[in-house]
């Protein structure tokens, strides 16, 4: 058949492109979807928010936050660029400032035994993996890495991820499914939470820490589904409190549900040798199915691990997709943490003076009435401010006084529990600690009484 010959072509060309649109969609109306209607089809009639970033209402919302900061004379706290290492100091702009926004715990990151461990595997084996593990094959600091992890946690084996966020996003999106029930703290971390929603399980929080809540909550539901997995963290990355570990161990035995915990903050931080949140306590490691940790705090790198029975291991090794489809870890972090570790080991002092730090800085703001939420005193403090604002004017008041304490605002936690929160480290002084304490006390009360100082324009 010629063009010529074709019946639809002269019609084509005497109807408007919408009506010919409209006869078409009758005559076929499953090309239209369920939704779609002739009107809506039409290119025209797509709003821009649909298909401009710059338009999009998530864009918007983010345009409109730094907007008002700018009209408060707040500047974005935010992505500042450093000089040098962060440790209990950072240089931000050519100016020396006390830090507390960084999870250098045992100041390791920078120790010239880290950096030397790291060079000599960048000048062995280059700087990248140059692909998966499971193609490119592996470098001897993969596997020192994870046997000593391993060792460290009292577990089989081990298994690292390129990212602390992929590990749980890859490892609960691998273990779980769309008949598994995951059960959560309500304070969980955002990558616990993007596993369970990749892993296709139905998802409940339970109240901060409420072990009897979800006792009932598996009485109830349990045998509605088939895994059941419980998340929790070893030391809690907002709110720096501990949970009961052995009575959420009881409850998971007594429903047979898997328990996995989240050592991010935990490790380096709480047990006599910093071995996290087992030690501490002194459970058997076998009563945790799945021990997950990351590089990027106490171990000076980048990345993350899970760390487990063989068969969890194995299971990951050969599905995880966060693992297999993506390179190994730079050969000169894994080495890198696999030194932190050692280190971590040898010098157990350096725990000691976190821990010290830790429950020092808890009793210096606790003494000045300040509001420090569910924390227990170890790596991480909240200064729980009660509004974002109040928060970002408190952190810039700091920062204009030589200390670095971010405010974690509104959504990143609800606006009630805005807050500062400090990242404490071994090497932080105890003049450092109580300067900051008094200084954050003062301010505190001084904005609290002040208005705020609006711009115009
Ligand atoms: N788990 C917790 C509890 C965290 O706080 C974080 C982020 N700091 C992660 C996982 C993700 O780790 P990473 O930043 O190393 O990707």
């Amino acid at each position: 058949m010629t063009q010529s010959d074709n019946p639809e072509k002269p019609r084509l060309s005497r109807e408007s492109k919408e009506e010919a649109l409209r006869r078409i969609l009758k005559k076929h109306p499953g090309l239209a979807g369920s939704e779609a209607t002739p009107d809506a089809a039409q290119p025209a009639a797509i709003p821009e928010a649909y298909y401009r970033i710059e338009k999009f209402a998530e864009y918007q919302s983010i345009a409109l936050q730094q907007d008002l900061a700018r009209k408060v004379d707040l500047e974005s706290p935010y992505f500042l660029e450093h000089d040098r290492i962060a440790r209990d100091t950072a240089v931000i702009g050519g100016k020396e400032y006390i830090n507390f926004g960084t999870y250098n715990y045992l100041d390791l990151n920078g120790d010239p035994r880290v950096n030397e461990a790291a060079h000599q595997a960048m000048l062995k084996y280059g700087t990248s993996a140059s692909a998966s593990r499971l193609v490119s094959g592996e470098r001897p600091p993969h596997r020192e890495l994870e046997e000593k992890i391993a060792e460290i946690h009292g577990t089989p084996a081990a298994l690292t991820f390129v990212s602390g966020h992929a590990t749980n996003v890859s490892t609960i999106g691998t273990l779980l499914g769309k008949r598994d029930l995951i059960l959560h703290d309500r304070l969980i971390h955002n990558s616990m939470l993007q596993g369970a929603l990749l892993s296709g399980a139905q998802r409940q929080p339970f109240e901060h820490n409420d072990v009897k809540g979800l006792d009932e909550l598996l009485t109830r539901s349990r045998r509605k589904f088939e895994k059941v997995l419980i998340c929790i963290e070893g030391v809690y990355s907002m709110d720096g409190d501990v949970p009961p570990l052995p009575d959420f161990i009881k409850v998971a035995q007594k429903h047979k549900a898997l328990l996995m915990v989240d050592e991010a903050h935990s490790l380096g931080a709480l047990g006599k040798r910093g071995r996290g949140i087992g030690e501490h306590f002194g459970v058997n490691p076998a009563d945790v199915d799945i021990w997950m940790g990351t590089l990027s705090k106490t171990l000076a790198g980048c990345g993350g691990y899970i760390t487990g029975s063989a068969a969890l291991i194995s299971l990951l090794k050969h599905s995880a997709s966060g693992f297999l489809y993506s390179v190994g870890m730079p050969p000169p972090i894994a080495a890198a943490s696999l030194e932190a570790l050692r280190i971590m080991e040898r010098e157990p002092e350096r725990v000691q003076k976190l821990q010290e730090n830790g429950r020092l800085m808890l009793e210096l703001a606790k003494a000045e009435g300040l509001n420090t939420g569910h924390a227990t005193g170890s790596s991480v403090l909240p200064i729980i401010t009660g509004s974002s604002l109040l928060a970002a004017r408190l952190s810039k008041a700091l920062f204009e006084e030589g200390i670095n304490a971010p405010p974690i605002i509104y959504p990143a936690v609800e606006e009630r529990v805005a807050r500062l929160r400090f990242f404490i480290s071994s090497a932080h002084s105890e003049e450092q600690l109580r300067h900051t304490i008094r200084r954050t006390a003062e301010l505190m009360r001084k904005l609290s009484e002040s208005p705020l100082p609006v711009q115009k324009g």
